[in-house]
């Protein structure tokens, strides 16, 4: 039986293109996939790599996905399948790991036609192990294939993104992923909610749905926002000092901190469909009744230039101590 699309959700343009070259026996030697996490980079690739080594494609450009190849590359546990990235998000991608594998890269593969070596989240390489890559684009044999994955090209050196065959993937609609989400064992609302908060990313609203603690941690960090914006500037340097403690929860913070004022300019400028943080629809309201769009729309930008800053390793205690003093103030009681 061949399944639709790869069995994959979305990204059927994606999924035509590489099917097309593995029929046409047009394969590039590299692609670099690129989109927001959770949208499936992943699962393509793994799919990619099932229909480049599947011993018995049920049509050609096809896997089976019931063999003992393609259920080993599912679990990421086949010998022609190298799987790089840092050793956590957030982390560096080191040169060591590029040369661990250049070496085996260049023999023949061990059972299947290609070998294929995924590199995860690229964007945290570090520069000496952007350049082995370069050398390993310039120089990887016929059998081959290399699958890079970064959020965005901007990212990478662009001599990568150069010698690489771009695929962009892009969010689907939330109903999609809502339906994809309830097709779990998930009640309407719940799916729905993740469906929203992953703004169509349905990996990421699988991890959510898997993840109590981060949904609790959405909620403290959501509270906060509402101490803060009640709270005069000696506290709001108190917030400061105790969310910049850990660089990757900063970051974390500011991404859902981003996506509430993103909602509440939604708000002020009229347009509400596309809001993300709908359980908390009433104080997006009030907010947005509040403040003007304009100073929404700043607030937004402060963030993301935030988050950029932050990424270039600027002073997450300052920044977010000047960020958050230009909040307004909404509350009864000033100190
Ligand atoms: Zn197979």
């Amino acid at each position: 039986m061949i399944e639709e699309n790869w069995g994959l959700l979305g990204h059927d343009w994606a999924v035509n293109m590489l099917r097309r070259h593995i029929q046409e026996d047009a394969v590039r030697h590299a692609y670099l996939f690129t989109g927001p996490p959770g949208v499936g980079r992943r699962s393509l690739a793994l799919r990619f790599a099932q229909a480049l080594n599947c011993p018995q494609p049920p049509a050609p450009g096809e896997a089976c996905r019931a063999c003992r190849t393609c259920t080993q590359i599912e679990a990421m546990q086949y010998p022609d399948l190298s799987i790089l990235q840092a050793e956590h998000e957030g982390g560096t991608l080191k040169v060591e790991q590029i040369r661990a594998i250049q070496h085996g890269l260049s023999l023949k593969p061990y059972q299947g036609r290609y070998r294929v070596a995924i590199f995860l989240r690229f964007q945290e390489a570090n520069p000496n192990a952007a350049n082995a890559l370069l050398k390993t684009l310039e120089e990887a044999p016929a059998h081959v294939v290399l699958v890079v994955m970064a959020d965005n090209p901007d990212q990478l050196l662009p001599t990568i993104v150069s010698r690489c065959e771009g695929l962009r993937l892009r969010s689907l609609p939330v109903e999609r992923v809502q339906t994809f989400i309830q097709s779990r064992g998930t009640d309407p609302d719940s799916a729905r909610l993740l469906a929203h908060l992953s703004g169509g990313r349905p990996g990421y609203a699988l991890r959510l749905k898997d993840d109590p603690h981060g949904l609790e941690l959405r909620t403290r960090w959501l509270d906060e926002l509402h101490g803060i914006l009640s709270s005069n500037r000696i506290r709001r340097f108190a917030y400061a000092e105790k969310l910049t403690r850990d660089k990757e929860e900063t970051r974390q913070v500011l991404e859902l901190w981003g996506s509430y004022w993103r909602d509440v300019m939604l708000f002020s400028s009229g347009s509400s469909i596309d809001l993300t943080n709908i359980d908390r629809m009433q104080e997006i309201e009030s907010l947005g009744k509040m403040i003007d769009l304009s100073r929404a729309r700043r607030l937004v930008m402060d963030i993301e230039n935030g988050i950029d800053r932050l990424d270039k390793n600027v002073n997450a205690r300052l920044l977010l101590e000047v960020l958050l003093l230009d909040w307004p103030f909404v509350g009864s009681e000033r100190k």
